[in-house]
This record gives C-alpha cells, sequence and structure tokens, in this order.
C-alpha cells in the first residue's frame, strides 16, 4: 500500500512554535525521509471560516503567511503539496455523504470540539458548519487516501472520528476508504505545547504564542516575560518544573550540546531543573539560556523566511500548482466514493439497461 500523508492548519495567524514541534518540524522530516509516496499539506481555510464567518479578511491574509511559514521550515513544493482547502471542491462533496453516517450525540461528544465551543463562547448558538468540522476532515484526510497523519495530541479526537467514518463507509458500500494512522510527537513536551501565559495550549486565537516569523527581540520579550511557578518568588526558593511552561519549553527543544554552549555550569537539562528544584536558581537565568536555545532554532528559519518574502507571486503560485494536484487527486476518490454508493448513475450501464428493460419488455 501507498504511504501518504495529509495534515494541514487553519489560517488564522501565523505559525508558532507549538505548530512547529507538534507538527511541522516532524512533516518536514517526513518528507526529506523519502519514505512517503506522496504528501499533502493543507491550508484549511474552508475550517478556518466555520468559527470565523464574520471576519473572512482574517482568513484570506494568513493564507499567505502560513504558507511562508511552510517554506521557511523547509517544506519544498518539489516534493510536498501545499494546497488550500477552499480549492478543492470535492472535500465538501464528501463531506455532505458523510455527514450521513454520523450522529449529532457523536459530534457533541468529541472532547476538542467540547473544549473549542468552550473557548469561543459558542455554547448558547454554535454555528452548523463549526459543530459538523471533524466531518470535514474526515473528507480531508480520507480523499487523499491519507495513511499518516502527523499532528498534536489536540486531533486525537479527529483521527477517531475519522476512522469510524472509514469504518462505517466501508461496511455500508464496500472497501473504498483508507483508515489513516495518528502520528503524534514522540517528545512529550512537543504533544501540547503550552501558552507564553502557562495556559494548557499555545493557540493563535488565544495570543498567546511565540511566532516563527517573530523578530529576534519579540521572541527575547516574550520568553523574558514568561509565565512560570507563580511561587518561586525568590531566587533562594525551591521551584516547580511541572506544568512549568519555561521548562516545558526546555524539554521540546533543548539538546545538551546547547549546555556546552550556553550554559557550560550544567551538564544537561536534568541537572538545571535539578537546581531548580532544589532552589537558588533565578528564573532570568533560566529564561535566557532559553532565549538562547530557541534563536539558534528559530534564525535559519527567519532568515528563509525573508528569502520566500521577496517573491510573493511565486508562492501563490505554489498554492495554485498544489490546488490543481490535490483537486486531480481528492476527484479521483470521489468518484470511488460515488461508484462505491452507486450514485454513478451515467457510467452505471448495468442500471440504464435493467432501467430500459424494465420498460421496452
Ligand atoms: P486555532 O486557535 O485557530 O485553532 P491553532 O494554534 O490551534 O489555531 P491549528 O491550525 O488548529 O492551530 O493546528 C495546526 C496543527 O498544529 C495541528 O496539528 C495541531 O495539533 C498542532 N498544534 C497546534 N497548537 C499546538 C500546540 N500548542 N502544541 C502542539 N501542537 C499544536
Ligand atoms: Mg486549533
Amino acid at each position: 500500500m501507498k504511504k501518504i500523508i495529509l495534515t494541514g492548519d487553519r489560517p488564522t495567524g501565523r505559525l508558532h512554535v507549538g505548530h512547529y514541534v507538534g507538527s511541522l518540524k516532524r512533516r518536514v522530516e517526513l518528507q526529506n525521509s523519502g519514505e512517503y509516496d506522496d504528501i499533502f499539506i493543507m491550508i484549511a481555510d474552508a475550517q478556518a471560516l466555520t468559527d470565523n464567518a464574520d471576519n473572512p479578511e482574517k482568513v484570506r491574509q494568513n493564507i499567505i503567511e502560513v504558507a511562508l511559514d511552510y517554506l521557511s521550515c523547509g517544506l519544498d513544493p518539489a516534493v510536498t503539496t501545499m494546497f488550500i482547502q477552499s480549492q478543492v471542491p470535492q472535500l465538501t462533496e464528501l463531506t455532505c455523504y458523510y455527514m450521513n453516517l454520523v450522529t449529532v450525540s457523536r459530534l457533541q461528544r468529541n472532547p476538542t470540539v467540547k473544549s473549542e465551543i468552550q473557548m469561543r463562547n459558542f455554547e448558547a448558538s454554535i454555528p452548523v458548519g463549526f459543530f459538523t468540522y471533524p466531518i470535514s476532515q474526515a473528507s480531508d484526510i480520507t480523499a487523499f487516501k491519507a495513511t499518516t497523519v502527523p499532528v498534536g495530541e489536540d486531533q486525537l479526537p479527529m483521527l477517531e472520528q475519522t476512522k469510524e467514518i472509514v469504518r462505517k463507509f466501508n461496511s455500508v458500500y464496500g472497501d473504498t476508504l483508507v483508515e489513516p494512522d495518528i502520528l503524534l510527537p514522540d517528545n512529550k513536551a512537543c504533544l501540547r505545547l503550552p501558552g507564553t501565559d502557562g495556559k494548557a495550549k499555545m493557540s493563535k486565537s488565544l495570543g498567546n504564542c511565540i511566532y516563527l516569523s517573530d523578530t529576534k527581540e519579540e521572541v527575547r520579550q516574550k520568553v523574558m516575560s514568561m509565565f512560570t511557578d507563580p511561587n518561586h518568588l525568590r531566587v533562594e526558593d525551591p521551584g516547580n518544573v511541572d506544568g512549568n511552561p519555561v521548562f516545558i519549553y526546555l524539554d521540546a527543544f533543548c539538546r545538551d550540546e546547547h549546555f556546552e554552549k550556553y550554559l557550560p555550569d550544567y551538564k544537561n537539562l536534568d541537572e538545571l531543573k535539578a537546581h531548580y528544584t532544589r532552589g537558588g536558581l533565578g528564573d532570568v537565568k533560566v529564561k535566557k539560556f532559553l532565549n538562547n536555545v530557541l534563536q539558534e532554532e528559530l534564525e535559519p528559519i527567519r532568515q528563509r523566511r525573508k528569502e520566500f518574502e521577496k517573491d510573493i507571486p511565486a508562492v501563490y503560485k505554489i498554492l495554485e500548482e498544489g490546488s490543481k494536484k490535490a483537486e486531480a487527486t481528492a476527484a479521483r476518490t470521489l468518484a470511488d466514493v460515488k461508484r462505491a454508493m452507486k450514485i454513478n448513475y451515467f457510467e452505471d450501464t448495468e442500471l440504464i439497461e435493467m432501467q430500459s428493460k424494465k420498460y421496452t419488455e
């Protein structure tokens, strides 16, 4: 069986370091591994509109930002197909058929949808499109017959929902769709990177992000004003590293060689954590170290972004070409789906013959 990747991001803002460790870095590694037959990366504008219907300009403006972030992280259009969701109408058509395979109560149980409804104060009036976006996500994944979906932990319930739809579809209409596997980050800290404010998730919609395109100074300021252990008031006080975002970011980003380079008093993160826990280590010192580690990772991304920013029409062209290729692939799957559902009337010669016999015999 072919190995195919599908994943993507909502164009609701520039991409942040949570996206990077949760999915983006992995995608680039997978792309460069050469092990995949096809890689599709989708800018999910239609999904972004489900909770931004009154602000389409935000979605429109951010498409190019996300594309620039992709390219600057090393996604290569010669290998990876980058496309815009709304330019592939087959995805909407698939959603329409999958909707019949899912119950309202099943959607209501989806924990990610539940928490996102709460976060957006949608309790009293949930847009139908938003409520059903897990179904549209199943269309995105299955349209490309994806076998592998590299995403952050918040997407687990979406993948479960997709698998259920695939099983249901295949059992009702015959083997047609491919069941995808989720690929979560190996590093626990990367599953759901917290915000700089200590909130559980760094999220474009919460304004607690370090963006890949932030300047050196912006990153420094954000790191230096990060939330830490609120009970660690004086340097001598024992500190808590668990749930402390500064240490979670270090878990996600730092390697032993960073200590040698920027903080040679310690061999590794375990030693630094032990000192912080004991007391006698100030937040400022740890934050300065984190800043160095982050700058080292982000600087090459920033530099590459500057290059791509010089030719924006070329970036739109990449998305246009990608969208055409994605449409051709999705059209083949839609044809399979319609054939399986027997709603392919005009190519169904058996049906036409049978109906004509009914009237001529
Ligand atoms: P929004 O607030 O608009 O939903 P978002 O910041 O949650 O934006 P998405 O576009 O929804 O970003 O997510 C894109 C991908 O990045 C998904 O695979 C998601 O799991 C992953 N991701 C998003 N935020 C994080 C995070 N804080 N830690 C790890 N992975 C993340
Ligand atoms: Mg999200």
